[in-house]
């Protein structure tokens, strides 16, 4: 367990004038909310906030940042209140608890927006004040450090949440050995099989290696050493998770990841960095492509060094950094090698230039005067098509550029979209169709008896919004021609002295909202609004008995009404290719479940008043139906020219992977009908096809050209609910 007095001489090291009593402070307050509650290891609670304390300290953060990090949790578990912490310890450490306890209530959804959605709101956080991140930051790597007392389960999802979102933060603040760490240490809990087999073969490598990397090492200290150069030369092994994710990305064998080994040299000035790399490109020969100046152009983190590839002594890749110490520093410590003890004084200008995203958030939590603008300037770096407003309540909403107060109301509730006749922004009503703008607090005013136009649908840009008002316009007009069909069956059934709503209630339309394929009679009726069905033909279909009208032959239309409802065009192709044992000239339609295809085994099922489905033998859809109404059925010898089949493909991804796929697919002369495609993070790529085949020889052909592509793991035929 870390002590308190580690902390304090830790601060010491690199502030001499700290406020330590401030600290002290804090640990004493902590210890005693905390008092008799205890961490997963059994541990006192308060080793957790020390720990955090610790690794804030070690950071070089100012004092008001470890004194929050050693009152963390204290808000969120112990009986303080923010309140409390602000009369005790000031505005600003209340203020940084606060944040740090808001951050510790997002809950990540699982879904894929996940990490932009809270890579935003840790923006957002960092813009009130870049010390709530680095606390939390801290706080998940001391609970990564102890992830061992979490059940397995808990440990995954812990783990996953960080490689998610928390490493890439770190990265994002460039705060190297943090996100390095945070990845393997996830890395190991998330994919244990895959950690333990790299983890071998990198300490295999190591014993292999070690001659090897001294071998460079001795050369270039002994070349840098004759032209008079001091230098700091080290070699070390890439971490376990870049390795294992370059293989993945890259589709490598171990060792084919050439810079398994990074080699570093740090010197004392700037321009020597470039003058060494010509020192060694005259040793070894470069591979010019593989040069990348971080030092001219540094990247967005402040990242800065010279990256070159060369081929080194035994004709192998060798991958050198080049970097100044002050840069090594950064690159290692990202923003916290600026954020440090000098207590949040301003950046001087030169690091301000490096660090021109970061110090637009700094200047802003100095100043807090104008969060739009910073808001906007995340928003063009980060999401350049997004926009950021808020609810009355402070709450934030994503929205795409050029959404308007309506597709706010949608994203708020159906409800409050359907209900929506006006907007304020910033307290000013605004028209309907205003274009929002990051930063404005809107708010809806809705009326219980308003709807919809469809004119709303010539001005909202999100899918929610647009399809939520085509979905009530319809439903609309459905209610609509229920209600015209309905007077006039009435009318109409009336003449003939019968009463419809009450054969309606009996039951007695049943039967015929059936046959035409309706779920409920109202459809029916629907369709009759609609034009589609004339109540005459309804009623004969009601009333067979009843006698025909002589000017119009409703029977035959009906006939062919009907005939067109159950599909009876696609009788002209003679039964598609099947013969229905004992039956002729007998509507046969393929089921869509499983797209049997010539050459496989089938079987038919007979379906009210769509003639027989032809189903695959042992499709799962076929397991569930009534066997009085299985049929035999087999390929007749005329069949149709192609028939659908879908197939799965699994893949590691690399470019043009899908222009093989599909060059191959046509090669082999099928035909590409549909096509899907995923691909996570990690470079798995799932794929599928629906491609029409005329057999299943043909389909066989496809599958094992496909199987034949690089990177392709796996082909196989599916059914569509797979
Ligand atoms: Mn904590």
């Amino acid at each position: 367990m870390v002590r308190i007095n580690d902390i304090l001489d830790t601060i010491v090291e690199y502030n001499v004038d700290a406020d330590l009593h401030l600290v002290e402070r804090a640990y004493i307050y902590s210890a005693q909310v905390h008092d008799g509650h205890m961490r997963l290891s059994g541990e006192p609670y308060l080793s957790h906030p020390l720990a955090v304390a610790f690794i804030l300290a070690k950071m070089k953060l100012d004092v008001e940042s470890i004194a929050a990090g050693l009152l963390h949790d204290v808000v969120e578990d112990t009986h303080a209140t923010k309140e409390d912490i602000e009369n005790l310890f000031g505005h600003n450490i209340a203020h940084i608890v606060e944040g740090v306890t808001k951050l510790s209530k997002l809950t990540f959804s699982d879904k894929v927006y996940r990490q932009a959605e809270s890579l935003r709101k840790m923006i957002l956080a960092m813009a009130d004040d870049i010390r709530v991140v680095l606390i939390k930051l801290a706080d998940r790597l001391h609970n990564m450090r102890t992830l061992n007392y979490q059940k397995p389960d808990r440990q995954k999802a812990i783990a996953r949440e960080t490689l998610d979102i928390y490493a890439p933060i770190a990265a994002r603040l460039g705060i190297f050995w943090l996100k390095q760490e945070l990845e393997d240490v996830s890395f190991f809990y998330s994919m244990p099989e895959e950690y333990k087999a790299i983890d071998i073969l990198v300490n295999k490598a190591r014993d292999e290696k070690e001659a090897y990397v001294k071998e460079v090492m001795e050369k270039l200290n002994e070349k840098l050493a004759a032209e008079g150069i001091e230098a700091d030369v080290k070699g070390r092994f890439k971490q376990h998770y870049s390795i294992y994710h370059k293989m993945l990305s890259q589709n490598l064998e171990f060792n084919q990841v050439y810079d398994l080994i990074a080699f570093r040299i740090i010197l004392d000035k700037r321009a020597q960095c470039y003058e060494v790399m010509g020192i060694i490109h005259n040793m070894w020969k470069p591979i010019h492509y593989k040069f990348k100046d971080y030092i001219g152009v540094p990247k967005q983190n402040g990242y800065q060094s010279l990256h070159t590839t060369v081929i080194g002594p035994h004709g192998e890749r060798v991958e050198i950094q080049l970097r100044t110490l002050d840069m090594d520093e950064v690159a290692e410590s990202g923003i916290a090698a600026h954020w440090s003890y000098k207590e949040g004084a301003a950046i001087d200008e030169q690091t301000g230039k490096t660090f021109a995203w970061l110090r637009n958030l700094v200047d802003n939590q100095k100043e807090l005067t104008d969060p739009d603008e910073f808001l906007e300037n995340v928003r063009i770096d980060l999401y350049p098509d997004e926009i950021y407003v808020f609810t009355p309540d402070g709450e934030i909403k994503t929205l795409p550029k050029g959404a308007t107060p309506v597709d706010f109301a949608y994203m708020i509730h159906t409800a409050v979209g359907d209900q929506c006749v006006g907007a304020k922004v910033n307290g000013r009503m605004v028209s309907l169709n205003h274009k929002l703008e990051t930063g404005n607090i809107v708010s809806i005013i809705t009326a219980k008896d308003h709807h919809p136009t469809p004119d709303w649908l010539n001005f909202v840009v999100t899918v929610k919004a647009r399809s939520k008002i085509k979905h009530w316009i319809n439903a609309q007009e459905k209610e609509r021609s229920i209600s015209l069909g309905k007077e006039m069956c009435e009318k109409l059934f009336r003449k003939k002295g019968y009463n419809f709503n009450a054969m309606v209630k009996a039951g007695e339309l049943d039967a015929i909202a059936e046959l035409f394929s309706f779920k409920v009679v109202d459809d029916l009726i629907a369709h009759v609004g609609f034009g589609k069905i004339t109540p005459l033909q309804l009623f004969h279909r009601a009333v067979p008995d009843a006698e025909k009208d002589k000017e119009e032959d409703t029977g035959d239309k009906l006939s062919s009404i009907l005939g067109k409802l159950i599909g009876r065009k696609k009788r002209r192709k003679k039964n598609e290719g099947v013969v229905v044992k004992g039956l002729d000239d007998i509507l046969v339609k393929f089921s869509k479940c499983c797209n049997p295809l010539p050459g496989d085994d089938i079987i038919g099922f007979i379906t009210q008043g769509q003639g027989v489905t032809i189903h695959r033998k042992g499709c799962l859809n076929t397991l569930q139906m009534p066997p009085e109404r299985k049929i035999d059925v087999e390929w007749s010898d005329s069949y149709a020219e192609s028939y659908p089949a879908r197939i799965r493909i699994r893949a590691t991804d690399r470019t043009s992977l899908l222009a093989d796929v599909a060059s191959t697919i046509s090669k082999v002369k099928a035909n590409i009908i549909n096509a899907q495609t995923e691909t996570s993070e990690f470079g798995a790529v799932k794929s599928y096809f629906t491609v029409s085949v005329s057999s299943i020889e043909q389909l066989e052909k496809v599958m094992s050209e496909l199987r034949k592509v690089k990177n392709i793991n796996d082909v196989k035929r599916i059914d569509t609910s797979e």
